[in-house]
């Protein structure tokens, strides 16, 4: 059966999602306390309502519920991809749904104060420093947002979260190995997991963006860590077939390449909910042509299409070497339980569902 740990199709995206609990304004607004979803974990579906008689059932890969804990979301969705960037692969982990559903939390949430509340993110990089030898492998990281926005033409550009004065990284493809590099972008070897959190933190003081009603967050951008790591392999001269070849590069350390993407993507909300005006208007439709690029090229994946849509937009690009093929991918899809956002979260669920 399917499961977040096979290694059948590793180039196949893994779903999840995760029920946000009730906030106060969910209580407030539902007097009936009506949720539009009802979890039923142990069968890893969720059933959507659609309308008082009759509901949907969804398969995932994993159904997380409002209690689920940050530790056990990264152990299920997260670590199999950091064990396989470990190895020599690379490998993504996403957050796709509406403002306000957990995308930061499950992702980005620094756990300064209680190291459970931990995200994806700090939980990666201690893994990844806890099983590399800092001594001869280094781990380095950068830290983007990507923006779509309208100065007569549409325009969608990168900045450098560690150097905002950095706005137009540039997005580099090499055209032998299909390897893509930011060569503007600034990389900060990291040290351990203190250092890491102050680059996060800097990182994300730097985030700006517009806000919505929906949320005070930056919510209108993709913010993209990127996680290098070079590991210097001990060479293996036993019974190698090809040892001819070899003579060449004996004593020489190899060296593995591998990078792990962590993507807090813009909320998928549509315009009229978020109450977005004038120039954000045009903002907030760009940003969605940007997530149904991305959605294109995950449907493309998930039907074993040969041709995979990644050249259509900025985020795109940057994940192409990073999904499918030999890279892992693991997708979770963030969900608020109250029946006011049924739409958003029916387009949720299916954007979750089309990359299965
Ligand atoms: P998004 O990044 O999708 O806009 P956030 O991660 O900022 O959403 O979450 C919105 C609010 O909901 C935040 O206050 C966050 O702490 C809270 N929240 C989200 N997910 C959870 C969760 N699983 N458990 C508890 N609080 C959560
Ligand atoms: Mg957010």
């Amino acid at each position: 059966s399917r499961d977040f740990d096979d290694d059948n199709d590793p180039g196949r995206v893994r779903v999840a999602v995760r029920l946000r609990p009730r906030n106060a304004e969910d209580l407030l607004s539902d007097a009936d306390f009506a949720d539009c979803v009802e979890l039923q974990p142990e069968l890893k579906r969720l059933k959507l309502r659609k309308n008082n008689w009759s509901s949907e059932s969804y398969k995932f890969d994993e159904v997380f519920t409002g209690t689920a804990s940050q530790k056990r979301v990264y152990e299920v969705v997260a670590k199999p991809v950091v064990e396989s960037v470990l190895s020599g692969y690379n490998g993504t982990v996403m957050a796709y749904g509406q403002t306000g559903t957990g995308k930061t939390f499950t992702l980005g949430r620094l756990g300064k104060d209680d190291a459970s509340e931990r995200g994806i993110m700090v939980r990666a990089l201690e893994d990844i420093v806890a099983n590399v030898s800092l001594a001869s492998d280094t781990v380095e990281i950068s830290y983007l947002q990507c923006f779509n926005f309208i100065i007569q033409l549409y325009m969608e550009s990168i900045q450098d979260l560690l150097a905002p004065e950095k706005t137009n990284i540039t997005i580099n493809e090499d055209p032998k190995t299909g390897e893509v590099s930011l060569p503007g972008a600034v990389t900060v070897k990291v040290q351990d997991l203190d250092h890491f959190l102050e680059l996060l933190q800097i990182g994300e003081g730097n985030r700006h963006a517009a806000n919505t009603k929906l949320n005070t967050e930056s919510s209108r951008s993709h913010a993209i860590l990127m996680v290098y790591i070079r590991r210097s392999v001990p060479e293996k001269v036993e019974d190698d077939i090809n040892s001819q070849d070899r003579k060449t590069k004996s004593k020489l350390p190899l060296v593995r390449k591998s990078k792990l993407l962590i993507v807090d993507l813009a909320g998928s909300e549509r315009l009229d909910k978020s109450g977005s005006e004038g120039l954000l208007l045009e903002e907030a439709k760009f940003i969605n042509l940007s997530l149904t690029s991305l959605g294109k090229c995950i449907n493309a994946l998930a039907e074993n299409s040969p041709h995979i849509p990644t050249r259509d937009s900025k985020l795109t690009r940057l994940l192409r070497d990073s999904f499918g093929g030999s890279a892992r991918t693991s997708l979770i899809i963030t969900i608020g339980p109250s029946s006011r956002h049924h739409a958003e979260t029916t387009s949720t669920i299916m954007f979750g569902q089309r990359a299965m």
